[in-house]
């Protein structure tokens, strides 16, 4: 059976030359970058390679690059960083991916305060209400700049000059948003900024936090030895890094092919609407990711057609409590007001820049049969 992947929101696979680009650390160069000899040198030399690559693809400066263990860490880097070093008040969205939204709630145990922001029904926050919470104890603001489940895009231009303008630190989450379309920081006031190389087809366990020059010093939440100008301890994952900065370069090359992908989705989406009756978008259809699309399907459980979809070969993910593990519908479309029992049909679909029209015709071929064969068996009782 031919295996059709729709969940590159969730990780991708990890590109051939970025594999080449790996094997040599874990071989012959093993050295550790720290260290004098030939081999530590051999080391540093490719770690600060990765390093020009990682910056390239942000506009950023290599001196810019803290490597870290992905994109959570580099997240709690960011709200640690500032929170236990300043204090002040964080604000904050409540779509933010958990590794925002937990560090978060660690904080206010600290007493730290925190303000999660509302969104609308299509995800985005109102930048009134950020205005209206900006106190002078504020210290950061912390804004994702797309989310993992809807693909929704948020205003980082405006946000990020808001924060300028009142001297506030301000971080975005770009993990998804990252090597899908560009992102220059040269274009935008933006202080620090998190990527993770496992969502574009670089290795799991490695990512970046980009500190602008000129930010104050962060806590470190990671102390040892004085790797990463001594704002993240350990010794560094050599291959995973050089794996990273393949990544990057292999992204910078594809991010122009955003509105190829982009078109693919939008006939994807009118494909499912059109030929499902009852079917809704979630999320801003407009401020979106290329590659995204969250639907909602009337009187259908998302586990059942993730399941039904899975026996076919496609394999996508879900909003609902039980794929999530957590036992909790999506705090994402909760926040957005979706009902709960439409919050269970969700699917989300997240395309790869190698998905084909093909396989999306096969998907939905395949939703569509399983769509009206499970609504039959609620209709029948048999559900
Ligand atoms: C995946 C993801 C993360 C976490 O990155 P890891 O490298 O898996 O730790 C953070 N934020 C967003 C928006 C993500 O999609």
């Amino acid at each position: 059976m031919e295996k059709i992947y729709l969940d590159h929101n969730a990780t991708t696979p990890v590109h051939p030359e970025v594999l080449e680009a790996m094997l040599p650390a874990l071989r012959e160069n093993y050295g550790n970058p720290s260290s004098v000899h030939s081999f530590g040198r051999t080391a540093r030399v490719q770690l600060d390679e990765a390093r020009e690559k990682v910056a390239s693809l942000l506009g950023a400066h290599s001196s810019e690059i803290i490597f870290t263990s992905g994109g959570t860490e580099a997240n709690n880097l960011a709200l640690l960083g500032v929170a236990l070093n300043k204090g002040g008040k964080i604000i904050t969205s409540k779509t933010e991916h958990p590794s925002i939204i937990n560090p978060c709630r660690q904080l206010e145990k600290q007493g730290i305060e925190v303000h999660y922001l509302n969104v609308d029904r299509k995800g985005r926050i109102d930048i009134s209400e950020l205005e209206s919470q900006i106190t002078e104890s504020t210290s950061l603001i912390s804004l994702q700049h797309a989310n993992s489940e809807t693909g929704v895009l948020q205003d980082i231009q405006g946000v990020s000059e808001i924060a300028r303008n009142r001297g506030i630190l301000f971080h975005t989450d770009a993990v998804q948003s990252a090597a899908k379309i560009p992102f220059d920081v040269k274009a935008f006031p933006v202080d620090m900024l998190s990527i993770s190389a496992h969502k574009f087809n670089g290795p799991k366990g490695v990512g970046a936090l980009y500190i602008r020059k000129g930010t104050p010093a962060l806590y470190s939440p990671v102390c040892g030895g004085s790797q990463e100008k001594k704002r993240r301890g350990g010794t560094e994952n050599v291959a995973g890094i050089m794996g990273f900065g393949k990544a990057c370069e292999l992204a910078a090359e594809r991010t122009v092919k955003a509105g190829k992908l982009a078109e693919l989705r939008d006939y994807f989406q009118k494909q499912i609407l059109e030929l499902i009756p009852g079917t809704e978008l979630f999320g801003d259809g407009e401020h979106r990711l290329p590659n995204t699309l969250n639907l909602g399907f009337d009187g259908v459980e998302g586990d059942t057609l993730l399941i039904a979809l899975d026996m076919e070969g496609v394999a996508v993910s879900t909003g609902s409590a039980c794929s999530s593990g957590t036992g909790l519908p999506s705090h994402v479309l909760q926040a957005m007001g979706i009902e709960e029992d439409k919050i269970n049909s969700s699917i989300r679909f997240s395309l790869g820049f190698n998905t084909t029209r093909s396989e999306l015709d096969f998907v939905t071929e395949a939703l569509v049969k399983s769509v009206s064969l499970n609504k039959t068996a609620i209709l029948s009782g048999e559900n």
